[in-house]
């Protein structure tokens, strides 16, 4: 660990182990690399995300959670049953009609594991750690989002101390849904701020 505990830079032993293994296996024809990729996709994308979509989702629907959430964000999100390795420290930042909320690891890729699963590939890139900082609108509008010049728009930048997750603005038109169905409504890139829902 460096001295501002981010995991030092390079593979870990575990990565090289996990190559290794990966390698030996391609080799010998026991595991098809394809397969590996979409299990990885799956907990990129779908499992782990669904855990902080179901966390928005209560926000949206019970104010007296919401509240506890932006207060004690860990705590809040434990309560739905969502804790452990890299969410003991988490934050809740809310995007309104006129903040936007955008989330960054600058030093490497520090993530809301219990929350949002595995990190994309992007999400750990040089050029977005970067530059979601030095021109996060010039960012968002390449991930498609047109920010108005009055909205303000905050980053984030994750670290060994604090995980942090965006609650989404809850979509018009959507009154009548149900916690269940509004979670579906809720992505990945919605929660790192680097979507609207
Ligand atoms: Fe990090």
């Amino acid at each position: 660990m460096s001295e501002h505990g981010h995991p030092r830079r390079g593979l870990t032993d575990i990565e090289l182990k996990v190559r290794a293994l990966e390698a030996i296996l391609t080799e010998k024809g026991l595991v098809d690399p394809r397969a590996l990729d979409a299990i990885v996709e799956q907990y990129e994308t779908r499992i782990g995300p669904r855990n902080g979509a179901a966390v928005v989702a209560r926000a949206w629907t019970d104010s007296a959670y919401k509240a506890r959430l932006m207060s004690d964000a860990t705590a809040a999100i434990a309560e739905l049953g969502y804790r452990g390795l890299q969410g003991e420290n988490m934050v809740v930042v809310e995007n309104t009609a006129t903040v936007h909320n955008l989330v960054v690891c600058t030093l490497c890729s520090c993530y809301p594991w219990p929350v949002l699963g595995l990190p994309p590939v992007w999400y750990k890139s040089a050029p977005y750690r970067s530059r979601a900082v030095i021109d996060p609108r010039g960012v968002l509008k390449e991930f498609g989002i047109d920010l108005s010049v009055t909205t303000d728009v905050r980053v984030w930048d994750s670290n060994a101390e604090l995980r942090y997750m965006v609650l989404p603005m809850r979509p018009r038109g959507t009154e009548g849904l149900g916690a269940e169905k509004l979670a579906a409504l809720v992505t990945r890139d919605g929660m790192i701020g680097t979507a609207s829902v």
